[in-house]
């Protein structure tokens, strides 16, 4: 199989998992790069840029690097976009498409995801530090113990489903 043939069944799979969203409408204006959380924190992650690629046909080189799970979707280049592309919908679209082709996750998300399966929270309830250097926990603060949210076994459900094959 050629990369060509590859590559535009691919942006065809894309495109289905889209829906309304058009990339092709993009006029790279950029707005939504500058109203991106992810890239205030880093500058190389641009959504206009990963719709340009994924319009050109480079689905299969934004997937192997990796980048798209920087993004937080808090859909706001959703918002900026004059042209209704929303971004975001392609860069989840790409995360699914990611882990149909079989690509990881980056490790870190891979042991949240782990966490919430496991524990219902992204991460071990952590002691704090006072100013004096204390460490303190919920109990000497007279908080309650914090509970799973709810419908937990369903998002477990889906969870697993969608990262089992790379948690193996
Ligand atoms: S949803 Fe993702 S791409 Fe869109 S603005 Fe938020 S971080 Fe950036
Ligand atoms: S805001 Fe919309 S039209 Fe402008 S570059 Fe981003 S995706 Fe393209």
């Amino acid at each position: 199989m050629t990369t060509e043939v590859f590559t535009t069944r691919i942006v065809e799979e894309l495109k289905n998992i889209i829906g309304v969203h058009k990339p092709e409408f993009c006029y790279q204006c950029a707005k939504c790069t500058s109203g991106c959380t992810a890239n205030k924190v880093f500058s190389e992650y641009r959504p206009h840029e990963f719709v340009a690629l994924a319009n050109m046909g480079y689905v299969e080189e934004i997937l192997k690097s990796g980048v798209i799970w920087a993004c937080t979707e808090c859909w706001k280049c959703g918002q900026y976009c004059p042209q209704e592309v929303a971004p975001v919908e392609v860069i989840i679209a790409l995360k699914n498409l990611s882990i149909i082709k079989g690509y990881a996750p980056p490790k870190a998300l891979v042991e949240m995801t782990k966490n919430v399966i496991e524990k219902g929270l992204i991460q071990d309830i952590n002691q704090v530090m006072t100013k004096d250097f204390e460490f303190i926990d919920r109990d000497s603060l007279g908080l309650p113990p914090l509970e799973e949210p709810p419908q937990m076994d369903k998002h477990r459900n889906i969870l697993s489903k969608f990262f089992g094959v790379v948690m193996k």
